[in-house]
């Protein structure tokens, strides 16, 4: 049946995917960050102080606040340390010899961050360090609507590189510094979000960041922010044609970063940076380290950054920054405001597709910014979905089903019996190979199998109204689902309850096709408990093609044809309870070369054997 997979899988694609080119949002808080920190960058200490205003819009008032101090998960004996020695399949990034490197760390090589000392508006607040969080007893509660100012000093050590963040990195980037500060806790309709840092992942508050770091004059700075001082500073950054004379052994960087809710930085003695002006875009920045064997591949990377962040523009919406860098540090890629650190010994085709996908989460991490730990669908399937797309677009891959690999993996977990609930927790799934396709995988196929469900156009319709209607607001599950329903008019609550909070899986299949007179009896059944419409392919001796469309009563709805070029019959609603379904065909037995279900192969079904009926030769 494969030259049929792939005929209709052109006329599908082809149909404009790629051209058309209480939820959470009633109030947000507001944090402004300004913070002074000196690097030392031989112990890798660091001192800092911080003024944070904070504005409570929230309709409750606040007695106490949280940090996230998650330097402190770099510690022998931290929790983050203790679910890796636990947990079945740890992440090798973070093992070595079978063990669990944090247990290994000596007092210079773990890392830290502690406050030294906090007021409030000038009144100093008790404060205890709980792990990764900082609790803090507030002076004076913050009423509704409410404004206070938090002064910090703090001091902190950067681990050796074991995840994320850190110092000297396998590929000897010397610092990779994200969630190095201590950052205010998100606070929203659910209350607080105090996780402690055990693996996954970030929530924040939005706001403007006002940030000085000073270090070695040698080292190039990259990452979130815009450089306020960049003709005192140089390394890449002063106008072009101009000359930097600095003075003393450190440099004081300046950088500002408005309307985001995370701030990293990346240094590094030997970077070469480069700047990529795009046409009606923002400025694309790469740092990476003087490496013949790979340099080429990163000057290549910077016209595909630019294709990328054109593509996502286009087809989620408009990149609301002005600034974009792709920096070399980290463990593999991990998304920030404005910028991403990756690792860059890649080919280049490992390079492109890390860069997209990290870039991708600046739309669905950083302006939409789901909460990543509840909804981790969300943010890494979104992102997934959108980068498959891109990849098979600026790579011209031209692959039939750009999403292939996500269903493969999502059978795969099926079939292990290790899968969880989407809505689990993060950081509370027993393997990180059900949290890694559950997010992943299934995420993205939440989207594509929604393409299928309500049509292509609709649904990329439904990302872009979701986007602009949700940007900035950290939207939750049923904000996509109302958005899809607003968009096609239909009702989608069976298709968020099933796929996001239970493990029913689907699957359909062709119970019997029997001759009735001058046509043919097909009986449908209903295996899987998850409820599904149906697209039918029948296929005549004589070449034929023809579709019915099964509409699932519960959706009261019906897509547009997806296949135009086809005729198609629109049968009666399939009652989810009912568990099988008849319909005639209005050729005769001897004439029916084929017939089959879904055949874009989007909906999810976890049997595809009994999806097909094929006329013995
Ligand atoms: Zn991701």
């Amino acid at each position: 049946m494969k030259y049929l997979k792939s005929l209709l899988f052109t006329a599908f694609f082809g149909a404009g995917l790629l051209l058309s080119a209480q939820t959470s949002g009633d109030w947000q808080q507001h944090v402004d960050y300004s913070m002074d920190v000196e690097m030392d960058v031989k112990t890798y200490q660091y001192q800092g102080t911080q003024k944070l205003v904070y504005t409570n819009n929230s309709p409750d008032q606040l007695d106490r606040v949280f940090y996230h101090l998650y330097y402190n998960a770099f510690q022998p004996g931290s929790e983050m340390d203790i679910r890796l020695q636990n947990i079945k399949d740890p992440d090798k990034r973070m093992m070595q010899d079978g063990k669990s490197r944090i247990a290994s760390l000596s007092e210079s090589e773990m890392g830290y961050l502690h406050a030294k000392s906090l007021t409030q508006d000038g009144q100093s607040v008790t404060f205890k360090e709980e792990g990764t969080i900082l609790v803090v007893d507030l002076a004076k509660p913050i009423p509704a609507g409410g404004k206070t100012t938090l002064e910090m000093t703090f001091e902190g050590q950067v681990p050796l590189q074991i995840r994320r963040s850190g110092r000297n990195s396998s590929e000897g980037v010397a610092l990779s510094m994200s969630q190095w500060y201590p950052k205010l806790s998100e606070y929203d309709f659910e209350g607080w979000h105090p996780n402690p840092y055990i693996a996954r992942e970030f929530h924040g508050v939005w706001g403007d960041f006002d940030v000085k770091i000073t270090l070695d004059k040698d080292y190039t700075v990259g990452g979130s922010g815009y450089l306020q001082n960049p003709q005192e500073i140089g390394h890449g950054y002063e106008t072009p044609g101009t000359k930097v004379k600095t003075k003393g052994k450190t440099l004081t960087w300046h950088f500002k970063a408005p309307n985001v809710h995370d701030f990293m930085w990346a240094a590094d003695p030997e970077y070469i940076h480069d700047t990529y002006e795009m046409e009606d875009g923002p400025t694309l920045h790469f740092f990476y380290k003087d490496n013949p064997e790979f340099n080429e591949n990163w000057k290549n990377l910077q016209p595909k950054t630019a294709e990328a962040m054109a593509f996502f523009s286009n087809n989620v919406g408009k990149y609301p920054y002005e600034q974009y860098s792709v920096v070399q540090g980290g463990d593999g890629g991990m998304e920030y405001a404005m910028s991403t650190l990756i690792t860059g010994e890649r080919q280049f085709g490992s390079l492109v597709g890390v860069m997209v996908h990290e870039m991708a989460h600046s739309w669905f991490q950083h302006v939409l910014a789901t909460n990543e730990s509840e909804h981790e669908w969300m943010d890494e399937g979104f992102t997934s979905f959108i980068s498959s797309l891109c990849m098979n677009q600026i790579m011209e891959q031209n692959k039939q089903n750009p999403f292939e690999g996500s269903y493969r993996g999502y059978y795969a977990l099926v079939n292990s019996g290790l899968e969880m609930p989407q809505s689990t927790h993060a950081d509370r799934y027993p393997t990180n190979f059900a949290y890694g396709v559950s997010a992943y995988s299934k995420g993205s196929i939440f989207l594509s199998q929604l393409g299928y469900i309500i049509g292509q156009d609709k649904l990329m319709e439904t990302i872009q109204k979701y986007f602009e209607d949700f940007k900035f607001k950290h939207p939750v599950p049923n904000d996509i689902k109302r958005t899809a329903e607003k968009v096609s008019g239909m009702e989608l609550n069976w298709y968020l309850t099933d796929w996001t909070q239970t493990t029913n899986t689907i699957d359909y299949g062709i119970k019997s096709v029997e001759a009735n007179g001058e046509g043919t009896k097909v009986t449908m059944e209903r295996i899987g408990e998850m409820p599904m419409p149906l697209d039918i392919l029948v296929v005549g001796k004589d070449g034929t093609q023809k579709t019915y469309y099964v509409p699932l009563r519960m959706m009261y709805g019906e897509k547009d044809n997806p296949y135009p070029n086809l005729e198609r019959t629109v049968l009666e609603d399939w009652p989810w309870a009912y568990p099988t379904y008849e319909f005639t065909l209005d050729m005769p037995l001897d004439n029916v070369q084929a017939i089959m279900i879904d055949p874009s192969q989007l909906m999810a079904d976890v049997n595809g054997e009994n999806n097909v009926y094929q006329a013995e030769e």
